[in-house]
């Protein structure tokens, strides 16, 4: 995958602006400036995909989210090449793919089909192999393949979901935001051993993570 198209130079632009707001991890940036992100948003909003700073809804009540706020909470994640990582909330599949740059494999979980279909066809329209999506509640994690060295969950939960920090290995990481159904915090949960490390991130403003440890429904 090179930088080759239109939107090379504004991806250029957006690391640039991401480098400004503090994100320093270098794989990180290298992977946001060779994944196409216009092409995981509609054709429509191609003109916005690579502001840093704005979410783009992606049909059926869904967004993708801000690059600057992608940004951070990969850096969070701390993936390593060799990581296996899970990702709840597939949506566009854009996060899935900078993770695919940066670790071995990523598993991504979404509960609503059609932007499962949609976002397994962007990815292997790029070449990108090492993703699998799986339709089901992603609170509950991915049991059979656990466990993982990150986890990022990308759409709000009222909190930590139990199953994942169960999910994570020993030392791994989990990204998560957690609050009230319109604002958050992102929260960063290092399992070390029985305990675990907290910090929180940054405020955000997420969809619902719905689901046995999530929300109960859509908001009305
Ligand atoms: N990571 C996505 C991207 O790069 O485009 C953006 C995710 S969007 C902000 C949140 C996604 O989480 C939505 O697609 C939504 O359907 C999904 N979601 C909500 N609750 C879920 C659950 N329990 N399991 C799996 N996916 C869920």
């Amino acid at each position: 995958m090179t930088a080759t198209d239109g939107y090379a130079y504004r991806r250029m632009q957006m690391v640039e602006a991401l480098v400004r707001l503090g994100i320093r991890d270098q794989r990180v940036l290298e992977a946001m400036r060779v994944i196409p992100r216009d092409l995981f948003v509609p054709e429509a909003y191609r003109h916005a995909a690579y502001s840093e700073d704005v979410s783009i809804n992606i049909g059926e009540g869904q967004t993708i989210s801000q690059p600057r706020v992608v940004a951070a909470m990969t850096e969070a994640a701390r993936i390593g090449p060799d990581d296996r990582v899970l990702e709840i909330g597939t949506g566009s599949g854009y996060q899935a793919a900078v993770l695919a740059r940066l670790a071995r494999f990523v598993f991504s979980i979404e509960r609503i089909a059609p932007l499962a279909r949609q976002a397994k066809a962007r990815l292997d329209g790029l070449g990108i192999e090492n993703v699998s999506i799986k339709v089901m509640d992603g609170t509950l994690g991915w049991r059979a393949l656990a466990p993982f060295d990150a986890i990022l969950v990308t759409a709000a939960a009222p909190d930590v979901p139990e199953p994942l920090i169960e999910q994570l290995v020993d030392g791994g990481r989990l990204v998560v935001p957690v609050g009230a159904r319109e604002s958050q915090v992102i929260r960063v949960v290092e399992r070390r051993g029985e305990r675990c490390v907290t910090r929180d991130l940054q405020g955000a403003c997420f969809v619902p993570l719905i689901g046995r440890h999530g929300w109960q429904g859509e908001p009305t």
